[in-house]
């Protein structure tokens, strides 16, 4: 029997190993925000690795956003050394889950088995690719116990609020510095014969137009800023949204609507502060003299970051040309620059050729729309060898009945313990 066979009788054989790991982890409540029970889950998986042979690390980011003695930002990294040297495989996965929302008809936090999918909050985004991963690592383990290199797997904080608790932290405190860590796969949840690449850039920005207060009976006393604000939608709506619509980009985005520039406005504000639920009172009559908005650009590898802000800059500076009294400011919020790690790298080599022997046909190359913790080890870690790869539907992501498959996992858990093989198991 070869050394893969032994592998997939031994990955088979942790179903119900795998199965009761997942609950476990569903079961602690890692809502994000706040960012609860990460040094919870952090002592769960210290106690399992601990268990496998690996060594542990808590490590909290301390005065990360966030980050309070109430709210800790607890991660956990997990090394086994080899017997010989040779190259790191670390698996990254969050443990932070967003809101559970409304619509749920399971448990959201009860980690239901049913008909071969677990339920549950983080369930696909993305409990079961760790849960995967570190399966896929024991078993490699017990068949290859004389290997070269390490092992490593990571559980960090706040992925789904930027990850700068989580894998920023680490990535600048060197735990991604290439000459510790050689290949890192992200078991986000991009469906099991896909290699997740990269991802799309990120401008955030918020603009803001101002008037003049004055009586609402008289508005012509003042200057209204959500007018100004509504001029600048039309605007984007005759000159900005038909050009993006044109870029497209020779990135393998998924879904192919978002293989293009894309433009999200994700909120607005004009005049008064609206009072909460419980204030029965009317408003007063004003004339608003600010209005603010919070645009979120997403942006290609064709594109430069400098041409997006230009862009943005261009359409106030229409609207300025034909208004008078029109004022604005733009301050940016939040960037990352897309990243896209090259066909040929050695964990894409690596995954594709297991995905091909797990299936017996060819992986597919995607990108996401949105970002994820790879923007950390590329930007801050400086490695460039790094793919996402991990169970489940990307679509159920965040959505209510979140669940993740169970063969899935287990076949992601073949395709990640065939690349350990690959790449630590040489003599
Ligand atoms: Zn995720």
């Amino acid at each position: 029997m070869t050394l893969t066979d032994r592998l997939i009788r031994e990955i088979d054989a942790r179903r119900d190993d795998l199965i009761a790991l997942t609950q476990d982890l569903l079961r602690i409540p890692t809502l994000n925000p706040p960012g609860e029970n990460y040094r919870e889950i952090c002592d769960y998986l210290d106690r399992r690795f601990q268990g496998a042979g690996f060594e542990t690390e808590l490590v909290r980011a301390f005065g990360t956003p966030g980050d309070s003695d109430k709210y800790p930002r607890w991660n956990l990294i997990a090394r086994r050394e080899g017997s010989r040297s040779g190259e790191c495989m670390h698996f990254n996965s969050h443990v932070d889950v967003v809101d559970i929302g409304q619509g749920w008809t399971r448990d959201p936090f009860g980690g239901e088995l049913v008909d071969g999918k677990i339920y549950g909050r983080g369930s696909c985004d993305m409990k079961g690719g760790l849960a995967a991963s570190i399966v896929a690592a024991e078993a490699f383990l017990a068949v290859c116990p004389e290997f070269s290199g390490a092992v490593e797997i990571s559980a960090t904080a706040d992925e789904e609020s930027g990850g700068y608790g989580g894998v920023a932290y680490l990535a600048e405190k060197g735990y991604f510095d290439p000459e510790r860590v050689q290949h890192v796969i992200i078991p986000e949840p991009f469906n099991k014969n896909r290699i997740c690449l990269g991802h799309r850039g990120v401008w955030w920005a918020e603009v803001e137009t101002f008037g003049e207060i004055a009586h609402g009976s008289m508005p012509f006393l003042g200057d209204c800023a959500i007018r100004h604000m509504g001029a600048v939608l039309e605007e984007m709506e005759k000159s900005l949204f038909p050009v993006l619509a044109q870029k497209q980009t020779e990135m393998p985005v998924i879904p192919e609507g978002a293989r293009q520039s894309t433009l999200n406005i994700n909120s607005i504000h004009g005049g008064q502060v609206e009072g909460d639920a419980s204030f029965t009172g009317l408003p007063s009559p004003c004339v608003p003299d600010t209005c603010r908005m919070i645009i979120d650009r997403r942006f290609l590898l064709e594109e430069d970051i400098e041409d997006v802000q230009a862009e943005i800059r261009q359409i106030f500076e229409t609207v300025k040309s034909r208004r008078n009294s029109f004022q604005y400011e733009i301050r940016e919020l939040h960037r990352v620059l897309p990243t896209m790690t090259e066909m040929d790298a050695p964990v894409v080599r690596t995954v594709a050729r297991a995905i091909e022997e797990t299936f017996g046909q060819k992986a597919e190359y995607v990108v996401s729309p949105g970002t994820y913790d790879q923007k950390h080890v590329d930007r801050i870690g400086k490695l460039k060898n790094c793919i996402a790869y991990g169970p489940g539907i990307l679509d159920l992501a965040h959505k209510p009945d979140e669940y993740v498959g169970v063969e899935d996992m287990l076949d992601c858990a073949k395709v990640m313990g065939r690349s350990l093989i690959e790449l630590l198991a040489k003599p």
